[in-house]
């Protein structure tokens, strides 16, 4: 054992090493994959190595193919970081190394999920009665809530789905937003409902639903089995379907309203971002990411249902096909989700919300939020630089020039590291997009990112010049 504890102090040492320097980063990696990759590469050895000689190649090996993330310049996609307290909680969980399918293999891995599960219900604004899986992600949490939303709105209609599966069943609708994520679309084609069962309701100017045309939509077939999937956090623009709208629609049909809201259900912890989820409480799942918002290191999704037994039928594996006899049995653990034997995901999140306490949930999402504002001001005051939409949250889409130049931006900022995000495709123009979504993130950080954008924005100009007068 002398030798593990040793190692451990020294992986420690390395880890805090690494994230003490993130802030100075090259935010890129240094090596892309097909590198580190032949950097690797060799026989797989007949014999044993050292643990010492293991740690060593994979940590020389991989620290150059390594995306500085976690750090407070990364504005790619929507990625948190990762806050000391659930690093620390995480590094327990490999430790400890529980399997969290149910009580009889790690009562802490389900007590924890208990109680951070009943915390993230009040902050997020839904019925303290809903039940909680701990998914892998968004993806995971949006499948599990459409596999919900399928097993009722099937039922209602007299069709047992977990018995008879989808075979002769009657079709199932399910009406979204023309700018859901793409993530819905996988879910409806693994749950056997397929891409031709979208009635896509087309989007207002910044993304959300029209949910005028909704309601003509519903209530044109109000007999169908339906799922209307919403959505609060548009990953371009951060706008939040209208919920109260969305809810009091459905329910005129009593179609399943499922809210993916991966990033922007955690509008609703926060006291000055919540108007724009108002009637969350209303519908009947919901899916949210740990790993993006709240920062919990990868990988952490929730799955809510505000109809414990339906989830329970949908997911678990000894009585799907009981419908009744799942009162009086408590549920959790893997009775919530796809996965039997799965990592307890519970302690991270339960950290991450001790530390930061009720308050530092509501500034993180603040902060954010103020930071994005703030971004998009000062970026507004570079010469050819435009931001393109209303900062609600903490997404910016910035116009810097037609797709060429876009690309050629996009690639000069990621070249000189001082931040790094990418590009995106909104309403058919390329443009920059910014997520603020890291807790160590500050306005020094804002403002060396608005002048990398402003430096390299005049250099592809430039070079543009230079390769049309050749
Ligand atoms: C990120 C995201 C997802 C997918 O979540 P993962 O955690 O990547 O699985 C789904 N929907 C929205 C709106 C997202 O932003």
């Amino acid at each position: 054992m002398g030798d593990l504890r040793e190692m451990l102090h020294r992986v420690a040492d390395l880890i805090a090493d690494y994230r003490e320097t993130l802030p100075d980063q090259h935010v890129a990696p240094s090596l892309g994959r097909a590198a580190v990759r032949e950097s690797l590469a060799r026989e797989l050895p007949d014999g044993p190595a050292s643990l010492a000689s293991v740690v060593d190649e994979l940590v020389s090996r991989a620290m150059p193919g390594l995306m500085a993330s976690a750090g407070p310049r990364y504005f790619g996609f929507v990625i948190g970081g990762s806050p000391d307290a659930a690093v620390a909680a995480d590094l327990l969980t490999v430790g400890w190394d529980q399997c969290a399918y149910n009580e009889a293999l790690s009562p802490a891995a389900l007590a924890f999920e208990d109680v951070a599960g009943t915390w993230l219900k009040e902050l997020l604004g839904l019925p303290a009665s809903a039940s909680v899986g701990f998914t892998t992600g968004g993806q995971g949490a949006n499948t599990v809530g459409l596999a919900a939303g399928r097993w009722k709105v099937l039922e209602q209609v007299g069709w047992d789905v977990g018995r008879d599966g989808l075979g002769g069943a009657p079709r199932v609708r399910v009406v979204a937003g023309a700018e859901r994520h793409a993530t819905i679309d996988r879910s409806l084609r693994l749950l056997g409902l397929g891409e031709s069962a979208i009635t896509e309701i087309p989007a207002l100017a910044n993304g959300a639903m029209d949910t005028d045309a909704l309601q003509v939509v519903l209530r044109r077939q109000p007999d169908m089995p339906t799922i209307v999937s919403a959505q609060a956090g548009n990953v371009n623009t951060g706008a939040c379907d209208d919920l109260n709208a969305v809810t009091s629609a459905a329910a005129e049909v009593g179609a399943w309203v499922h809210v993916d809201g991966a990033f922007g259900l955690w509008a609703a912890a926060n006291p000055g971002t919540k108007h724009l989820v108002a009637g969350i409480g209303a519908a009947d799942s919901w899916a949210c990411d740990g790993h993006k918002w709240l920062n919990v290191p990868y990988d952490s999704g929730f799955a809510f249902c505000a109809h414990p037994d339906v989830h329970a039928i949908a997911m678990e594996y000894t009585a799907s096909y009981l419908t009744g006899q799942v009162a009086g049995r408590m549920f959790g653990g893997g009775d919530f989700v796809p996965e039997s034997s799965r990592r307890a995901r519970g302690f991270a999140t339960w950290a991450a919300l001790l530390a930061l306490g009720r308050f530092g949930v509501a500034d993180l999402i603040e902060r954010s939020c103020a930071l994005a504002r703030y971004a998009a001001m000062l970026l507004e005051r570079l010469d050819d630089v435009e931001v393109v939409n209303e900062v609600v949250l903490n997404q910016i889409l910035v116009r810097v020039g037609d797709a060429e130049l876009t690309s050629s931006v996009e690639q000069l900022i990621q070249a000189d590291g001082t931040c790094w995000l990418g590009a995106t495709t909104w309403r058919g123009e390329r443009l920059l997009r910014i997520s603020v979504s890291n807790w160590s993130t500050t306005e020094r950080d804002i403002e060396l990112t608005v002048d990398a954008v402003g430096r390299a924005q005049a250099e592809a100009v430039a070079l543009r010049a230079e390769e049309s007068t050749r």
